[in-house]
C-alpha cells in the first residue's frame, strides 16, 4: 500500500479514492505545487535579505549565515522530494516538513521588517572610528565599513552602508553610529553619519 501523492491518503488502487486522481496525475500534482511552494521560498528568502539590508541587525552576518544555513539545505529537501516522487517513493512525511519550512523565511522578514519599522525608540548615536571598509560587486552589491565597536565583547563591528556613505568615509575616520534597540528587541543600526 502506498499514499496518494496529491493528498496523501492511503491508496490501494491506481486511482485515488480520496481525490480521484491516478499515480501520475498525482505525481503531476505534486510536482506543480512543490514548484509553487519554493517559488513561495525562494521569494520570501529575497525578502528577508532585502530586509535585513533595509533594517540591518547589529548581528547581520549571523542573521546572514542563518538563512543560507536555512535556504541551502530547504532547497535539498524540495529536490529529494521530487526526486522520491519520480520513483513514486513515499513522500508524505518529507512534504510535510519541507511545507513547514517554507512560510520561515517570509515569517522572519516580517520580523526585521516589524523590528525596525515601527521603532519609535530614541537611537543611540555610538561615537566610533572606520578601522576597515571593503565592497564586493555582484547582483547584490554590498558595501561595509568595519568600525570600532560600542559593545563591551566586540572589538569590531561590521556595518552595511550605501554608496555614498561608503565613498565619502576612509580609513580613521570619526563615525557616527545610530543604534536603534528594534521594536522586538533586535537591535538594529539606523545609519552612519560623519560627525
Ligand atoms: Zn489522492
Amino acid at each position: 500500500m502506498t499514499r496518494c501523492l496529491n493528498c496523501g491518503a492511503d491508496r490501494n488502487a491506481d486511482v485515488c479514492e480520496s481525490c480521484g486522481l491516478n499515480s501520475a496525475g498525482a505525481e503531476l500534482f505534486l510536482r506543480k505545487r512543490l514548484l509553487n511552494r519554493t517559488a513561495i521560498f525562494v521569494l520570501g528568502a529575497l525578502a528577508f535579505v532585502a530586509a535585513s539590508v533595509r533594517y540591518p541587525p547589529v548581528e547581520v552576518d549571523g542573521v546572514l549565515i542563518f538563512i543560507g544555513a536555512l535556504f541551502f539545505p530547504t532547497l535539498g529537501l524540495a529536490i529529494w522530494v521530487e526526486r522520491r516522487a519520480l520513483r513514486h517513493a513515499e513522500v508524505e512525511a518529507l512534504k510535510r516538513i519541507y511545507y513547514g519550512l517554507v512560510p520561515i523565511p517570509w515569517l522572519l522578514a516580517a520580523l526585521l521588517l516589524v523590528n525596525g519599522l515601527l521603532d519609535r525608540g530614541v537611537p543611540q548615536i555610538q561615537q566610533e572610528r572606520v578601522v576597515g571598509k571593503f565592497s564586493m560587486a555582484g547582483a547584490l552589491p554590498i558595501r561595509r565599513v568595519l568600525v570600532t565597536s560600542w559593545r563591551e565583547d566586540h572589538q569590531f563591528e561590521s556595518i552595511l552602508i550605501d554608496r555614498n556613505d561608503f565613498d565619502f568615509l576612509h580609513l580613521g575616520d570619526p563615525i557616527n553610529v545610530k543604534v536603534q534597540d528594534g521594536l522586538v528587541g533586535i537591535p538594529w543600526i539606523a545609519g552612519v553619519s560623519r560627525p
